[in-house]
């Protein structure tokens, strides 16, 4: 146990939450070292939701409540950090829950979905014998749900591969990616890119999604209009610099 005291708190909690979805058969070990990545990307961000990141947030939540059939694309890492997050923002905004692997194991795939299941989701795809396959990717990389992913308009993706980012747009998806490098080929891919961690984003995001369901449809397609995804990863990248150059960690 990590005492709330210690200055790394929050940073060895969220380590400590992979761990336990790691024994839990939830996350890869592939899993924990992208996460290593992510945590250092997060310490050049400053460890908190920049404006530039909630101004994403709030485009995402739009394009969301825009979409006829929204889909959350759900890995283990995401599971063991926040899985009550994930089943609240799936129902706020509407989504299909789908269990889709970069590592692709089936008893892993079964863990994440009893993990979704125990924090209230009614229905996760991904774990059955409907699959199908998403052209431009490699398999097993490719596979997906026939009813989830396949047939979705618009994908979140958080914590998703370049490839596969790049060949859900290429299929003509709305591509909403959770990303902490702002460089990666996931970032620059998606449609709208939040930099930010997943464990800031998921419940940022539910919160927005069950405001806006207030919002008529030409309240939402100006938020989501005036969003420009380049700009804003560039203003992303700026505020890392910005933190390393002479900023708060100098
Ligand atoms: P790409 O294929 O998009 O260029 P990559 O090969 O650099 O990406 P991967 O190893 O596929 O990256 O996945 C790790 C990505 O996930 C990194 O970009 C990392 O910043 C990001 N990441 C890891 N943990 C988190 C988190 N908790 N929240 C948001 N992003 C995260």
């Amino acid at each position: 146990m990590i005492p709330p005291t210690h200055p790394r708190y929050e940073s060895l909690r969220i380590r400590e939450m992979l761990a336990g979805g790691f024994e839990a058969g939830a996350v890869a070990a592939e899993g924990l070292m992208a996460h290593g990545r992510g945590e250092a990307f997060d310490y050049m961000l400053g460890e908190e939701s920049t404006i530039t990141a909630q101004r994403a947030a709030h485009a995402a939540a739009a394009a969301l409540l825009l979409s006829a059939k929204p889909v959350i694309s759900v890995n283990g890492n995401l599971a063991a950090l926040c899985a009550a997050d994930t089943v609240q923002l799936a129902e706020a905004a509407g989504c299909g829950l789908e269990v889709n692997l970069f590592y692709d194991d089936i008893r892993r795939r079964r863990v994440i979905a009893g993990m979704l299941r125990r924090k209230g989701a009614a229905e996760v795809l991904g774990t059955e014998e409907d699959r199908a396959t998403l052209p431009g990717t490699d398999s097993p990389r490719r596979l997906v749900s026939a009813r989830g992913i396949l047939a979705a308009d618009t994908v979140l993706v958080p914590l998703e591969d370049g490839d596969r980012a790049e060949a859900l747009a290429a299929a003509g998806k709305r591509v909403i990616a959770i990303d902490l490098n702002p460089a990666s080929r996931t970032a620059r891919a998606a449609h709208i890119t939040i930099v930010d961690n997943v464990v800031r984003v998921m419940p940022r995001l539910a919160q927005y999604c069950s405001q806006m369901t207030q919002y008529d449809e030409g309240s939402l397609r100006a938020v989501l209009g005036a969003f420009r995804n380049d700009t804003n990863l560039a203003e992303s990248s700026r505020t890392m610099a910005r933190n390393f150059g002479g900023g708060r960690h100098a």
